[in-house]
């Protein structure tokens, strides 16, 4: 097959012209450096829950403070558990560089990191006894300084110990990289004849939803439902008025419980979500 070469192909560049498009300008195409992507294997590892060993070195720390490994927004947490009474201390799972984890790198601590975007938070153990050493899959729990570290839902460690104890019981990874996105494909800053504006979330979005949530009193603009226990607070969302998710000026935004979002033009889909079935059933409307 001969491939067009586009550089000499004078439809193309008769087509510029016209456009008033250079002729050595060919629009940004999506280039990733190889190195940079997931292996499939990788990916493969990663989704099932059993993860890939790291030393902590091989990561990177996003600017939100997030952990990736390569182009994906990764988990992390210590395989190795050591069973020494009847009830052994379980490793929580990070989502951030939180202070328990910049604390071990300044001990010195080098564990054995593994990284995960399992979703349900069930990973893979090394469970040590007696020299002994099984495999065993169990749920582990989110560790509570990333949460407060990275603001998730407005977590603080001045919440009620109850309230914290119930949010953290109920978690699961799929929260996290639904505000957090696992795949990092770098979005392009701006638009050109060739790229159509991507719809979609900002990088701060996380925060300025936060911040928006927080200061609204955790509380939907329209039925003026208080959701501002810790566990109901993602039922509370940040709608974007005009649909263009990279719209954040004040006044696209609005702070809705989930009922009331999903009755937003074009919103329809939320109500397919098991969230929006447990919501209803647990707030019948005001
Ligand atoms: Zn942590
Ligand atoms: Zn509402
Ligand atoms: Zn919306």
């Amino acid at each position: 097959m001969k491939l067009v070469d586009f550089l000499n192909f004078e439809p193309l560049n008769r087509l510029k012209d016209e456009m008033g498009i250079p002729r050595d300008a060919y629009g940004s195409f999506a280039i990733t450096v190889d190195a940079g992507r997931l292996t499939l294997s990788e990916l493969e590892a990663l989704t099932s829950g059993d993860g890939i060993e790291i030393s902590f070195n091989e990561l990177t720390v996003l600017q939100d403070g997030t952990l990736a490994y390569k182009d994906s927004r990764v988990l992390l947490y210590i395989r190795d558990v050591h069973e020494y009474g009847s009830a052994p201390r379980e490793p929580k799972y990070h989502l951030a560089n939180c202070s328990t984890l910049q604390d071990m790198q300044s001990k010195g601590r080098f564990e054995r990191y593994v990284i995960a975007t399992e979703v349900t938070g069930t990973f893979k153990l090394n469970i040590i006894s007696k020299n002994v050493k099984r495999s065993e899959r169990r749920r582990l729990h989110v560790c509570q300084n990333c949460l407060t570290d990275i603001g998730f839902d407005g977590f603080s460690r001045d919440d009620d110990r109850e309230q914290r104890r119930q949010y953290v019981g109920a978690f699961t990874p799929d929260r996290f990289f639904d505000v957090y996105p696992r795949s990092l494909h770098v979005k392009k800053p701006s638009h050109t004849a060739f790229t159509a504006p991507l719809n979609d979330y900002t990088p701060d979005f996380p925060e300025i939803s936060t911040t928006l949530r927080s200061r609204a009193g955790w509380r939907c603009e329209i039925c003026r439902r208080e959701l501002s226990e810790l566990r109901l607070r993602k039922y509370l969302h940040v709608h974007h008025k005009d649909g263009v998710k990279s719209n954040n000026s004040p006044a696209n935004l609005q702070v809705l419980c989930m009922r009331c979002h999903a009755e937003a033009p074009n919103h329809s889909h939320l109500k397919q979500l098991p969230a929006y079935k447990a919501y209803l059933a647990e707030h019948p409307p005001l």
